[in-house]
């Protein structure tokens, strides 16, 4: 039997019941894109293969030719269920208990897809075509390692001229109730290895060694005092972690030859990965100067950064965030906080290309066992984005 695409309930039980558990896709995109196609929508598989990695399969949809264009963004891959029979119910079920649904996937994010699909199937009953474009760019990886999905897909994109005037993604964001949270935008994320080198030697003859932890200690010391900022109006302040310290010698009587740290700073908009990287040096550089000792050599270190940086952003686009927040407020009665909070998300990818914002449902039970949706929280989020879509696109939505 064919499913309802105006019914959240009927699209999330089949979804969860495609166990795409990345990097499998497991029909979960077949369901989109058949609901897609119901509605017109010009359906395209973009699957991505980085070597030595499996092949990810996603997806990108649209309908309309011109006017404004609105996307959505999101996952049908999902962690994997954990211990199954720690499960009150078989996790790929979709079981209704107590008023919720519970599944993986329920609310990270098969959930906000579901909401979605069946947001767009009302506006269009109600108000017929509209006037401009929506497209959709659904992954099969965002919670693997994230090279083969939304990134790809939005170069290819791009090579193709296709050009977003705004994003919304579908990610949990609310702390507790539906209307906690819209996010504006994340922090940015950076790590780096120190490694101190010195010379190996016996402890009872340390003026023939040189022990580089002596200057390991007060380098990362260096790194964490004094704090990188207070925070800026948007965000809280930037924090740097050192995540490991690691010399690896089973020895007690010898003076290792080399030490490391590993650290990640999660960063604020008063900084770039670029002043950031900068300003981290020159601590390390000036600590690694007061920890030099007579006779022995200038401490010698290095720092390696990781290839990929995730630079912090902030969304200003009045339309985009007005238009979402004033659909919330109608339909939960709450004003949404507008955070920066939170870990990264493939909002960071897209920001490249329009102004981006993120809401979805409650994130409780994400990643858990017995991860559920309550039904209420569904059709609260489906009716709020059928009233962001009307919004958006400027028509007066009196439902
Ligand atoms: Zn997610």
């Amino acid at each position: 039997m064919p499913i309802k695409p105006s019914d959240p309930i009927a699209l999330l039980s089949a979804l969860i019941r495609c166990p795409s558990v990345t990097p499998d896709e497991a029909g979960a995109l077949d369901l989109v894109q058949a609901v897609l196609e119901q509605h017109a929508f010009d359906v395209k598989r973009l699957p991505f293969q980085t070597d030595g990695q499996p092949r990810i399969d996603n997806l990108y949809a649209t309908v309309g030719t011109d006017g404004p264009h609105l996307l959505f963004a999101g996952h049908t891959d999902v962690v994997p269920p954990g211990d199954e029979n720690a499960w009150s119910s078989p996790p790929f079920d979709a079981v209704i208990r107590d008023g919720a649904m519970v599944g993986r996937g329920a609310v990270d994010m098969k959930g906000g897809i579901a909401a979605f699909l069946a947001a767009y199937a009302r506006c269009v009953e109600t108000n017929g075509p509209l006037p401009g474009r929506v497209s959709l760019l659904i992954t099969g990886d965002e919670e693997g390692p994230a090279l083969d999905g939304t990134l790809r897909v939005l170069q290819w994109l791009s090579e193709h001229n296709v050009h977003f005037d705004a994003c919304l993604v579908g990610e949990p964001t609310n702390p507790n109730a539906v209307g906690d949270m819209i996010k504006i935008g994340r922090r940015g994320s950076h790590t780096g290895r120190l490694t101190v080198h010195g010379t190996q030697g016996h402890v009872a003859y340390p003026h023939l060694a040189d022990n580089p932890i002596r200057a390991l200690v007060p380098m990362l010391d260096a790194l964490m005092n004094p704090p990188l900022d207070e925070g800026s109006e948007r965000f809280q302040p930037s924090n740097l972690e050192i995540t490991t310290i690691d010399v690896g010698n089973p020895a007690t009587n010898v003076i290792p030859a080399e030490a490391n740290a590993v650290f990640n700073v999660r960063f604020d908009d008063r900084w770039s990965a670029a002043t950031l990287v900068a300003e981290i040096e020159k601590r390390l550089a000036t600590a690694a100067a007061n920890a030099a000792r007579p006779g022995y050599a200038p401490i010698d270190w290095s720092v390696k950064w990781a290839p990929r940086v995730s630079e912090v952003f902030v969304t200003h686009d009045e339309k985009l965030v007005g238009t979402l927040a004033k659909a919330v407020e109608t339909v939960t009665g709450r004003t949404p906080e507008l955070s920066t909070s939170g870990g990264t998300s493939d909002a960071r990818f897209i920001k490249d290309h329009c102004p981006v914002v993120e809401f979805g449902l409650v994130g409780q039970t994400m990643h858990k066992i017995d991860e559920q949706v309550p039904l209420a929280d569904l059709e609260r989020l489906t009716a709020i984005y059928e009233r962001f879509i009307a919004g958006w696109f400027g028509l007066e939505s009196d439902r």
